[in-house]
């Protein structure tokens, strides 16, 4: 590489002529273009590439810091990351971003104009993936020794288009054009070992040992992605792995003459890293799944021994230099992997293998959903992983023996607690393997912390008390607040100045200013800013006119049944109704955004959100409701989208059944940038209630155990029908055809759903859930006291960033320290 025209970091910024030559040569030199051929996307590449040129040094000083200095490193395992776009975030993150908007200013380019062209990094589906993201920033700016490991998804989350009201999905081809922020890295490439079959044999010791042989080989190739801290030194990496054929072909094939066809079924194992699996909350028992879930896992493990083995030799070491987090049960395989190396490679006995492997990690839930639960069939393992089902039989066995000690003549919870499931077809239960091999499980937020103790996993509560914590989700306030709203930052720091960047807690000092009119008038300056912003992104994109001064009243998440946006159109409907019926009612006048996408298979999702579409195009079109009632549905929800959209909302929809959602972390996005919820008590709303007072959120509908003592009481849905005139007015409309007038039936299979059975309690919750969106239209009457609620609920979100969740995993859980990034010199060569 070029001598730097940027100075490196730690040294005066770089001047306006740095930064444009610097530019202009990878305009001229990387890309070959001039101003005569440049296209907008080769703008922002010539961008890309000097920005990435400011981390080089710092990436390469911070991996020889940790390894010189031998520091414990964490890794955090998923199979998702959403990381959405790079570059604002890169130049926030590098404190350059007003140098570079001037910069390119004097040469007649508008950064964010430029900038829109990147493509999401849309390697997750929601909250998952995207919690993963925002811990790396957080590991980064606090300067841990931290990698995320995950997958290179050729395609990532699905293009979701909207035709007719309904979604259809277009592959997400993101590497169609050139990605600058990744690095392939030929060098590091591990094999990844499939079916075959296990020997035994005895060592000189007389122990039977196992090899594992025939097996059909892929390999997995690195490729890494800077993560840079937010005004520090450190850049930490991101690996992902991408599946590449072995170079070995099979000399069977070839004698046979089947040259081609044998090149054909190597390049079919490259399929492995080819797709992300597009549902959120639902397990697929696809061989394809597993495939990938073992590739992240063994390469990862693989590679962790070879940065280890780097420096030790002692294995007794490892718990002492590696953390392993597994982000859910996706990456649950990298236990016996790990413990197939140790036993099989490093020849150890059973029982120091297992007390390393249990000391290195750590699991974290995400769900109670039953459906969402990880169970692969033995069948499948016994063809795909041979050597780790009967290792995998051999930790139950462990465990069970271990449990009976406890609980002799407890059969029954024995059975319970197997980490081979019998019912029905043979299955291994990911969650029970990975708290069994983990010395902490931890949920993410405190009710469903207590639901796993108290119900899903009561019976390991039980056996291992200490072994169970708490880690609530958060948020990183460089990319949701400085990044995505920058007017609403710059207003912040001009006011209680900028530490909350680093420190979310500084933003209490707002509270001194909720009831200052000439704040409040600034604060509603931006809001207001911000929605003009939304509502030409609505206007361009559906053709809706929304004026920023309705109150918008957004639900944007994953669609999915028990998140109920079913709910919210019922609502909509009623207030639909109420308009019509009363046409001088006097109430302020509402926009109600969706945005989320259903996965590919899940029929009443997408019925639900044809039914969005149906509902929005009958009130939008009638006159009686104009200026009072608008529905929006805005197609593709992806980070940048909600970058737009979390600013601009008034009202924060967080309304799943009590005890479904785990945590969420859309709640806290929307109330860090002002918006007011309306929740339930579930997952991080409970908490985000304590933080900004009972006073300053709307909170309705049953808790968790409520919920629990009505099934158990017997639901009876129809009664609420029957008993609510509103209610079964807007129910009866989606039956009878009222939103479907040329194919009536359409939306009848909602209405026999929650009829039926309605699993998730829409009904039971409906009639205080309207109670509460009146009580959100008084208070919107005044907007003083809607604004002082609104810069308080900005005020207490501290909690909530990503930092503090962060903070207690590397104390709590992983046991390491911040590592100072040291400057070295690279003038010698190898
Ligand atoms: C934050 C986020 C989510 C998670 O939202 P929830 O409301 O917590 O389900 C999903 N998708 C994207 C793009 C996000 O930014």
């Amino acid at each position: 590489m070029n001598a730097h025209d940027i100075p490196p970091s730690g040294e005066t910024k770089p001047t306006a002529t740095d930064l444009q030559r610097s530019f202009m040569r990878h305009l001229h030199y990387t890309l070959v273009k001039d101003k005569y051929s440049a296209t907008k996307a080769d703008l922002y590449l010539a961008l890309a590439f000097a920005v990435r040129d400011m981390l080089a040094e710092r990436w390469l000083d911070t991996q020889q810091s940790y390894y010189i200095n031998d520091a414990k490193r964490v890794y955090y395992i998923s199979m998702e990351f959403l990381m959405g776009r790079s570059l604002g975030n890169s130049l926030i993150n590098l404190g350059i971003k007003e140098e570079w908007e001037n910069a390119l200013m004097e040469m007649g380019i508008d950064l964010e104009d430029i900038a829109e062209t990147e493509w999401d990094a849309g390697l997750g589906n929601g909250g998952l993936g995207r919690l993963a993201a925002c811990f790396l920033d957080s590991m980064a700016t606090m300067s841990l020794p931290a990698y995320g490991y995950g997958i290179r998804y050729e395609y990532g989350m699905f293009y979701q288009k909207i035709i007719d009201g309904g979604q259809y999905e277009l592959p997400d081809n993101w590497l169609r054009y050139e990605n600058p922020w990744e690095f392939g890295r030929q060098e590091h490439l591990h094999k990844i070992r499939y079916e075959g079959r296990v020997v035994e044999s005895s060592d000189p010791a007389g122990e039977v040992r196992h090899s594992w042989v025939d097996t059909h080989d892929v390999m997995a190739l690195a490729y890494d992605v800077p993560v840079p801290g937010y005004g520090n030194e450190t850049v930490n990496t991101m690996r992902l792995w991408s599946a590449k054929s072995t170079r070995e072909f099979e000399l069977e094939s070839f004698n046979r003459g089947n040259y081609v066809g044998a090149v054909e079924s190597k390049m079919k194992t490259e399929n492995i890293s080819k797709v992300l699996y597009p549902a959120d909350h639902m397990a697929e028992g696809r061989e394809l799944r597993l495939r990938q879930e073992y590739f992240l896992a063994s390469a990862t493990v693989q590679d962790i021994f070879y940065r280890f083995s780097k420096k030790h030799d002692d294995l007794n070491l490892l718990p002492e230099k590696v953390a392993i987090q597994l982000n859910d049960t996706h990456p649950t395989l990298a236990i016996p992997e790990l413990m197939r190396i140790l036993l099989d490679e490093k020849m150890l006995s059973w029982e120091t293998a297992w007390d390393l492997s249990m000391r290195t990690f750590a699991y974290t839930n995400h769900t109670i959903l039953p459906e969402a639960l990880e169970k692969w069939p033995v069948r499948m393992l016994e063809g795909i992983l041979p050597r780790h089902l009967q290792i995998i039989y051999r930790i139950n066995d462990c465990f069970l023996k271990e449990a009976k000690a406890r609980f002799p003549e407890d059969s029954d919870r024995l059975r319970r607690m197997s980490i081979v499931g019998e019912e029905g077809e043979k299955h291994i239960r990911m969650a029970y393997l990975a708290i069994v091999g983990s010395h902490s499980i931890n949920g993410v937020s405190v009710l469903h912390s207590e639901i796993l103790k108290d119900h899903l996993f009561s019976d390991f509560f039980a056996l291992w008390p200490e072994r169970f914590n708490n880690k609530t989700n958060g948020i990183t306030q460089r990319r949701w607040l400085k990044c995505a709203n920058p007017w609403l930052s710059d207003l912040i720091s001009s006011t209680i100045g900028d530490a909350w960047v680093t420190n979310l807690d500084e933003l209490q000092k707002l509270r001194a200013m909720a009831e200052d009119r000439d704040f409040q008038r600034q604060w509603t300056e931006v809001k207001r800013a911000n929605k003009q912003r939304l509502a030409d992104y609505i206007y361009r994109h559906n053709g809706i006119q929304v004026s920023p001064d309705s109150l918008f009243d957004c639900q944007t998440k994953r669609l999915h049944e028990y998140k109920r946006q079913l709910l919210n159109v019922l609502h909509v409907i009623a207030r639909y109704n109420r308009i019509k019926a009363n046409p001088g009612l006097n109430v302020p006048p509402r926009t109600v955004i969706f945005s989320g996408k259903a996965a590919p298979s899940y029929f009443m999702a997408k019925l639900i959100i044809r039914l969005i579409n149906a509902v929005g195009e009958v009130i939008n079109s009638d006159p009686a409701a104009h200026d009072r009632l608008k529905v929006v549905f805005l197609a593709n929800y992806s980070v940048s989208q909600a970058e737009i959209i979390f600013p601009a909302a008034d009202l924060s929809e967080q309304i799943s059944t009590a005890g479904t959602e785990a945590s969420g972390t859309g709640n806290m996005k929307y109330a860090l940038n002002g918006a007011l919820t309306i929740g339930t008590l579930d997952g991080a709303n409970i908490e985000i209630m304590e933080e900004v007072g009972r006073n300053n959120i709307f909170i309705f509908g049953m808790n968790a155990e409520q919920v629990e003592g009505l099934k158990r009481a017997g639901y009876h849905p129809g009664d609420y029908y029957s008993h609510n005139q509103e209610l079964q007015q807007a129910m009866d409309m989606i039956a009878d055809g009222t939103f479907s007038p040329g194919d009536p039936g359409l939306f009848k299979p909602i209405v026999d759903n929650l009829l039926g059975n309605d699993p998730y309690l829409l009904l039971a919750d409906y009639a205080s859930y309207v109670a509460c969106q009146d009580e959100v239209d008084r208070l919107y009457r005044h907007p003083h006291e809607w604004t002082r609620k609104s810069i308080l609920n900005t005020a207490g979100m501290g909690k909530f960033s990503s930092d503090r969740t962060i903070a207690e995993y590397a104390r709590e859980i992983w046991g390491v320290k911040p590592e100072k990034v040291g400057r070295h010199s690279r003038r010698d060569l190898p």
